[in-house]
């Protein structure tokens, strides 16, 4: 596939480095929906082999194919209720093929975000009113916080996904 045809569908608005190896990308899809989910679950992030790796990474042997696009699972970071954005926790692997060019991006800066929603790690067998606590460190703080910024979220019901009035109490607890 060449660059032109990758559909590089989504824009970054905000990069918070926590860390020099951990940082929040918060995208928005440029002239489309971004679709409904459930706080745990994940998106595809991708961008092509031609963009470049971050400065602190390691050399990449052989070179990526420049015309292909390189895909990984996110989980999504911000709140189920929110629909103009969504937040990724990003943990740089320096070997990596894809974190490297995500630690490069800047604002305004475009790449490829999946438009299916995927993942079975929700808390929907959670009895209603139970407290839960997730432990977490990392890039795994993404499902804590999308979970604890979600006080009721949406689930899946038959005729689609719908507003429930369950509250959770979440922990989050930086290791
Ligand atoms: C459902 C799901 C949700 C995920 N959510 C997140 C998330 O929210 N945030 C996040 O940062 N990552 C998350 N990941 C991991 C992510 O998909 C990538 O695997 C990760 O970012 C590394 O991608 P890469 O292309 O840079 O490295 P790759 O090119 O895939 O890996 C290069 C080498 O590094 C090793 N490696 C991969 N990941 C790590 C790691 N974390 N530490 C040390 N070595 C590693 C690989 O085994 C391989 O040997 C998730 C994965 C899944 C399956």
């Amino acid at each position: 596939m060449k660059m032109a045809e990758l559909n590089l569908n989504a824009i970054v608005v905000q990069k918070h480095e926590l860390t020099p190896r951990l940082m929040i990308l918060r995208i928005v899809a440029n002239a489309w929906q971004l679709p409904d989910f459930c706080p745990g679950q994940f998106a595809v992030l991708g961008l092509p082999g031609a963009a470049q790796r971050y400065m602190l990474s390691e050399p990449e042997m052989p070179p990526a194919d420049p015309h292909k696009l390189i895909r990984r699972a996110y989980s999504i970071a911000s709140s189920s209720l929110t629909r103009e954005y969504m937040d990724f926790y990003v943990g740089l692997v320096t070997s990596g093929a894809l974190t490297p060019r995500l630690f490069n991006l800047d604002i305004g800066d475009r790449l490829w975000l999946s438009p299916k929603i995927a993942g079975l790690f929700t808390l929907d067998d959670v009895p209603e009113g139970k407290n839960v606590v997730l432990i977490a460190g990392q890039a795994t703080l993404a499902g804590c916080r999308t979970c604890g910024a979600s006080a009721s979220w949406r689930t899946r019901g038959a005729f689609g996904p719908r507003r429930t009035t369950r509250t959770y109490s979440c922990a989050a607890i930086p290791l």
